[in-house]
């Protein structure tokens, strides 16, 4: 039996740790800089550094290391020990203050989009005390922050500090003129984490998801998820082992692992933890993700982060719960009781409805990736156009504030600032399911992100653009002569202008994509589409203005998701080019020649032959058409090395690169079909998500 209480965060220098470690002058100060930003002076800094590795090296580490987030969306370590060199040939294990608030990693391997110069290869990480030291295979783990020397983020930490910093700054403006005591708003956020699990032993059979990460090919099984048995439905003991094994290594990391359950794809199962602030919810879910895959190897699994490992059945997504909180416990997105309390909420949440109105391209952009691709818009929830949903009664409420009209649900009139907003129940329906970003009672649910993407830059998004809005509505605020008033038709005005982005209805629907065009809503259907929004004027202008990307930073953002797209894309392709020729043409050939031959024989015997002569042909046919199809992607992939600049070639490889891919998909997977299992190279589908 684990105890789990004793257990948990029994590997992080959290505060009860540092309070029992350090001289209290040194806690006192260091409480200071993690509460305030205050800086750390060198002299503490070397007291805690002491600390942390004694600490560390009490439970057996040998090495530390800067842990940080570059702009791969991956966690990235350098792995130092700490040994010194002592008298007579011997050690003694030393880590100073210097070493633990900066570091130097060699960086010129980690993508920088042009940032780092590469005569000046050297970035630096700086701790962020903020979140807590762990270990983590005997090392001690310093979460970091990755800059250039020009002071330029190379991570994706750093600007989401930044942001959390903006929307504080703004919301504690609005939050002021309410007569609000509160010194500090945080953003915070729950991701829940969808993951597959299959069978180590058939996946290091395919080679597709050994170089990419989904399937490339492979015929549909028998049974997909139209039984509708798996959600919810009993884990099984292979599967309940591994879970509670991570839930266990997670709470010794001092994660709020919380709920886990079956998903709604065979094999496909959900993790989500307590939420936290974004920046360590963030942290946590890269250890999440990280944890996953290391425990799944030790249960004879492969767990696969893919957006969507598999055709036809559903991905995984990462759902993103977000919303503000004060110091103070207020959760503002929470309806209120009061009619004072109502129409602060009422204003917080005009203010996300408006940021989600005005920059719907850069949250579809944030979410963009090559593997995200197989969801939005590919009839898949969500789609890729940006809408919120509201739930029929708070939809309700807003069009009797707009309108001035009593609000049918209940027959109440809602004067904002005077009545209390009329009951409205959490809306639960299957609707909101398709919604890309839903209300769900007292958070937003943005459900676009993919299961692999780093909570990083959704959240740095959400953050910068609720900062934008909420300083705009200061500014009319601050200036207003009848607080009252200007509250009313600030909250009225801003509702009319952005309502087209409310939708309550079904969004994998043919007359949503429709409707959502004449509402002039933005249907974002790619990568290469989507990204390239980033560097609008408007919002360059908005991360500059918030120093949350400077106008370089961004561009070279920009510049990484498209590489990473065509980079991507790439692989896949000649993943496939392999397998094709190498694997399923192969298995195809052997095929016919063991048909033909046992007609051959049979006809000797005067048997009918009709079986193995029409199979020779079926298959004959189309081993051909994948061979012609395989030729048109080599040709395609050879066209591509003459692109030179980026978002031309994230469009060629979308447009021309990709749609080869799908025809030579379809031929061979029809040759599967067909083929005897015993001469088949690698695992189906059917193996893959059932024999576990
Ligand atoms: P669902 O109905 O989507 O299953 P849950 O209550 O299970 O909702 O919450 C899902 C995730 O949302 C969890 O990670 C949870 O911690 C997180 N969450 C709950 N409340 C908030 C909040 N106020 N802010 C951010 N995340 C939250
Ligand atoms: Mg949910």
């Amino acid at each position: 039996m684990v105890n789990v209480p004793e257990i948990f965060g029994s590997d992080v220098f959290n505060e009860s740790v540092m309070r029992e470690k350090l001289p209290k002058a040194t806690f006192k100060a260091l409480k200071k800089t993690i509460d305030n930003g205050d800086p750390l002076a060198a002299d503490v800094a070397n007291i805690v550094a002491n600390a942390m590795k004694d600490w560390a090296v009490e439970k057996g580490c040998t090495h530390y290391t800067h842990w940080f987030q570059p702009m791969t969306g991956l966690t990235a370590e350098k792995l130092d020990s700490f040994i010194q060199p002592a008298d007579g040939g011997h050690v003694i294990m030393e880590f100073s203050g210097k070493e633990l608030v900066k570091g130097e990693p060699d960086a010129s391997s980690f993508p920088s989009g042009g940032l780092r110069a590469t005569f000046e290869a050297r970035g630096y990480t700086a701790w962020d005390p903020t979140s807590y030291a762990f270990i983590k295979e005997k090392t001690l783990c310093i979460p970091t922050a990755f800059c250039s020397y020009n002071g330029e983020a190379l991570d994706k930490k750093t600007p989401l500090l930044r942001s959390m910093e903006a929307v504080n700054r703004s919301a504690l403006r609005v939050l002021k003129l309410f007569g609000s005591d509160a010194t500090r708003v945080i953003s915070n956020v729950g991701p829940e984490q969808e993951y597959f699990l299959v069978d180590r032993e058939m996946y290091s059979h395919r080679k597709d998801l050994i170089f990419t990460g989904r399937t490339l090919f492979g015929a549909p099984a028998p049974k997909g998820q139209e039984m509708e048995d798996h959600y919810f439905g009993t884990i099984k003991t292979r599967v309940a082992a591994y879970m509670k094994d991570l839930d266990e290594q997670l709470w010794k990391l001092g994660i709020y692992a919380k709920t886990k359950h079956n998903e709604v794809a065979p094999a496909q199962h959900e993790l989500a933890p307590i939420y936290g602030t974004t920046n360590i919810a963030t942290d946590h879910n890269q250890l999440t993700m990280e944890i996953m895959k290391r425990t799944a190897r030790k249960h004879g699994f492969k767990c696969l982060l893919h957006e969507k490992p598999f055709a036809g059945i559903n991905g995984s997504g990462k759902h993103n719960n977000w919303s503000l909180a004060t110091n103070t416990g207020v959760n503002l997105l929470e309806p209120g009781k009061t009619p004072a309390e109502n129409a602060q909420f009422l204003l917080f949440l005009t203010a996300v409805i408006k940021a989600v109105y005005d920059y719907q391209d850069v949250l579809r952009a944030c979410v963009a990736t090559a593997g995200n691709d197989h969801r939005l818009g590919a009839n898949e929830a969500p789609p890729a156009i940006i809408s919120i949903f509201l739930g029929d009664e708070l939809t309700g409420v807003l069009d009797a504030i707009v309108n001035g009209y009593k609000y049918e649900g209940e027959h109440v009139e809602m004067e904002i600032g005077v009545d209390v907003l009329p009951h409205f129940a959490k809306d639960t329906t299957d609707r909101n399911r398709t919604s890309p970003f839903a209300f769900t009672g007292n958070k937003f649910e943005f459900r676009s992100p993919g299961s692999k993407l780093s909570c990083a830059g959704p959240n740095t998004v959400l953050n910068t653009i609720v900062a934008k809005v909420l300083d705009d509505f200061a500014d009319v605020l601050e200036k207003a002569d009848n607080f009252q008033d200007a509250l009313d038709d600030l909250i009225k005005n801003t509702i009319k202008e952005s309502k087209a982005i409310i939708f309550n209805g079904d969004g994998y629907s043919e007359d949503w994509v429709n409707e959502a065009e004449k509402r002039g809503l933005l249907n974002l259907k790619s990568t290469p589409e989507a990204v390239p929004t980033y560097l609008a004027p408007k919002n360059v202008e908005l991360f500059s203005k918030y120093n949350v990307y400077s106008e370089t930073e961004l561009r070279s953002r920009v510049d990484i998701l498209l590489d990473e797209y065509c980079k991507t894309i790439n692989i896949e392709a000649l993943t496939m080019i392999d397998m094709a020729k190498k694997d399923i043409l192969p298995a195809a050939a052997t095929y016919i020649k063991e048909l033909a031959q046992t007609s051959k024989l049979a006809k000797d015997c005067g048997a009918d032959t009709s079986f193995e002569d029409d199979l020779v042909k079926r298959l004959s046919s189309l081993a051909a058409q994948t061979y012609n199809k395989l030729s048109a992607l080599e040709e395609a992939e050879v066209k591509a090395r003459d692109i030179n600049d980026v978002e031309t070639l994230a469009n060629y490889y979308h447009d021309t690169v990709f749609v080869a891919m799908g025809e030579l998909r379809a031929a061979a997977d029809e040759i599967e079909t067909l083929v005897g299992e015993k001469y088949w190279p690698y695992p189906t589908y059917g193996q893959l998500l059932f024999y576990v």
